[in-house]
């Protein structure tokens, strides 16, 4: 279906196999595709092994795509890359990592851990220039000057996630990939620093692609909300839609388990349990890879991969249970 909005990401058919003994390949994604509008907020849910963060990574290229593609503000970025179109595409798209205890150089003060994307780039003309950037971006994110010129372990991990913001946001980004920024963070300090990142993305117009295992923090800050599983998609569309509708039976169960805070709502909500764990990605189910979990599994789920395809417009769905075609074939 047409859609005008622009669009900042274009992830089509997109892989990342690893080899990790000489038969064994671990597909951690598998056929991705969805695509990222320009000044939204994405969001991209599965539990965890997924497959989220290894599609976060491989497109901003910290592992190389075993095959794809991926286009970035209409540039095919998937492919092999020139080293200037490297470099301008990493000031361009920054990630802000989970554990912001590890993510930050334990030896490097915060100005030149804030400062190292401006060097890299050769952003600053003077010092002068630079340590006012660092300022400016140590006040953006809730921090203060005097925090310049101390080491990440002086900090709270709270804080220390906001100088890894800081730091992404030092360079002018159009793009941001957060990957679990929160789940390292005490529960009290989590909805700061989403609250920061919203608030950041009003005032800047940036575009976010949020990489989470909570459903429903993802809610409270996405436009759209992907879901994944075992290295495929399973559904996308946008949060209202996919909260009040969810249509994949892995969505209907991760919603399930979402405590409602109205308690007589909650009493009367039906738990959708699912059997087992997650299989390995190293031999996952044929046909659907949810099919050893899902309650509604029938004979054609072992033997057919689904669909990915838009059953209403902008939602889409890999089900069979929604596969018309499939449907007027049987009937
Ligand atoms: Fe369940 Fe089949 Fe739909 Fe997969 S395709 S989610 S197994 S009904």
């Amino acid at each position: 279906m047409a859609d005008n909005r622009e669009k900042m990401l274009e992830v089509k058919n997109l892989k990342k196999y690893f080899h990790i003994s000489r038969k064994d390949v671990l597909k951690a994604v598998d056929e991705v595709s969805f695509d990222v509008y320009k000044g939204e907020t994405l969001g991209l849910v599965g539990e965890s092994g997924c497959g989220k963060s290894t599609t976060g990574r491989t497109i901003i290229r910290l592992y190389e795509p075993t095959d794809g593609e991926v286009i970035f503000d209409g540039e095919n970025i998937g492919s092999k890359l020139s080293m200037k179109a490297k470099k301008n595409l990493s000031r361009r798209m920054q990630m802000i990592f989970q554990d912001p205890y590890a993510s930050l150089n334990p030896r490097m003060m915060v100005k030149d851990i804030i400062a190292e994307g401006l060097d890299i780039h050769h952003l600053a003309k003077s010092p002068t220039e630079r340590m006012n950037r660092v300022y400016e971006m140590l006040e953006t994110v809730g921090l203060n000057r005097e925090h310049a010129n101390r080491y990440p372990h002086e900090f709270s991990g709270g804080q220390r996630q906001r100088i890894g913001i800081a730091r992404a946001l030092a360079v002018d980004p159009d793009f941001i990939i957060a990957d679990e920024p929160i789940s390292a963070l005490d529960v009290s300090i989590q909805a700061q620093v989403v609250n920061l990142l919203q608030e950041l993305q009003e005032k800047q117009g940036l575009t976010f692609l949020f990489i989470a295992h909570d459903l429903s923090m993802v809610k409270h800050i996405s436009d759209r909300v992907g879901v994944m599983y075992l290295g495929n998609m399973a559904e996308l569309a946008t949060s209202d839609e996919l909260y009040e509708h969810p249509l994949h039976p892995y969505t209907q169960s991760l919603l399930s388990a979402i405590p409602v805070a109205d308690p007589e709502v909650e009493r009367s909500r039906e738990r959708i349990i699912l059997e087992g764990d997650v299989p390995s990605p190293i031999d996952p189910p044929s046909g659907c890879r949810f099919r050893t979990r899902c309650p509604f599994a029938m004979d054609v789920c072992a033997k057919v991969r689904p669909k990915w395809h838009e059953v209403e417009e902008g939602h889409w769905v890999a089900c069979h249970l929604h596969d018309e075609e499939l449907k007027t074939e049987k009937a």
